[in-house]
């Protein structure tokens, strides 16, 4: 089905990331030992993981983050055999009795399916497994392929009740879409408990703000452009809330044809999500909702996106199309500036 394929211009390619925060001038503002940032850098998830606090009990908050993270990847990973997703995915059928973390992931991604009208599936794994993102072993399935796959597929074929995961055979469940949010969450929690009211996250792209930065003013985070990844398209200023983007540009590959297809599916069509945005940046204050929210978006498209956005008030977004256009919503006005080279792109205000 060739209309399924994703056939963009080279330019296309450099999709958007984010970057860190700069923090221009903020350990500069104070000369208290106090205000000396500290940082962990940890590999998890399958990504690189930054957090730096600026208060509080550094060294403490530290290693409560890092055994915090350690934890949660040792419950949802897909490949390690003592994960309680592995146990899920090998249970054969049968019910598998899950940690609170684990539970009460599961029943915010089949809820976030429901509200996003089945674009957040947390079922996809043999999908992506079989186009080869998983091992990165990349290839186009058949389409007789996809659809055999897709029948296993889907909210119905999970069930949870209380804390009994139980999900249909041949069906396998990845928290991927959610789990760097919710452990951002959940750091936030360890660096909170310990003293902790600065502090910024980066996990692997999805950026978690603790409060403001040490002067009191607000963190800057880069907004890469999809047109060139060396370079900020925008910049956002913002404190307390996290700042989460989905792209293509995160694990794609491309076939000789030059068409490219990238790790996030339709979970209708089971091929990679061709929705016209090509970046979908997700702002609130909940890491875990605006986790699933990028993906959504992501899959969903503008014009659901906006829908979706008018009927909730716990979040902002800003969209960047495949025609050049970068969509955001009103909570955001005043907050994004555009970088020179950048200032043609059209920028299309949501409003309530
Ligand atoms: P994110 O980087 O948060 O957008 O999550 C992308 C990851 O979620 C992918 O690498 C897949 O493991 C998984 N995934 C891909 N498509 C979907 C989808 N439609 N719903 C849920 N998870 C997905
Ligand atoms: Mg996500």
């Amino acid at each position: 089905m060739k209309s399924q394929r994703l056939k963009l211009t080279a330019f296309m390619l450099a999709a958007v990331i984010f970057s860190g925060c700069s923090q221009s001038g903020s350990s500069a503002g104070s000369n208290s030992a106090d205000a000396e940032p500290e940082s962990v850098s940890i590999f998890a998830m399958d990504t690189y993981m930054t957090i730096t606090v600026y208060n509080g009990d550094k060294s403490a908050a530290l290693s409560a983050a890092q055994q915090r993270v350690q934890l949660l990847e040792g419950l949802w990973s897909v490949t390690e055999e003592d994960s309680e997703v592995y146990r899920i995915n090998h249970s054969g059928g049968e019910a598998v009795e899950v940690s609170d973390e684990t539970a009460e992931l599961i029943d915010f991604a089949l809820d976030m399916n429901e509200q996003t009208g089945g674009a957040l599936d947390i079922t996809l794994y043999p999908v992506l497994c079989e186009w080869g993102f998983t091992a990165g072993e990349y290839k186009v399935p058949s389409e007789e392929a996809i659809s055999e796959l897709l029948k296993k597929t889907g909210r119905d074929k999970v069930k949870l009740e209380g804390k009994a995961v139980t999900v249909s055979e041949g069906t396998s469940i990845d928290l991927g879409a959610v789990g760097k949010g919710e452990t951002g969450d959940r750091i936030i929690g360890e660096l909170k408990a310990n003293g902790v009211s600065s502090a910024l996250l980066d996990l692997g792209g999805n950026i978690q703000l603790l409060g403001s930065k040490p002067d009191g003013s607000d963190w800057k985070i880069g907004l890469k452009s999809p047109f060139d990844t060396s370079d900020n398209i925008a910049k956002l200023e913002l404190s307390d809330c996290c700042v989460i983007t989905s792209g293509g540009y995160e694990r794609y590959f491309t076939d000789d044809e030059g068409n490219i297809y990238w790790h996030i599916l339709d979970p209708k069509t089971g091929f990679p999500a061709k929705s016209g945005v090509i970046s979908a940046t997700v702002i609130g204050k909940s890491g875990r909702l605006c986790d699933a929210l990028s993906t959504s978006l992501f899959v969903m498209g503008e014009e659901k996106a906006k829908a979706l956005w008018q009927s909730r008030d716990d979040f902002d977004f800003v969209l960047i199309t495949d025609d050049d256009r970068l969509i955001m919503t009103e909570g955001l006005e005043g907050r994004l500036t555009l970088y020179e080279g950048y200032s043609n792109m059209k920028i299309e205000t949501v409003k309530k």
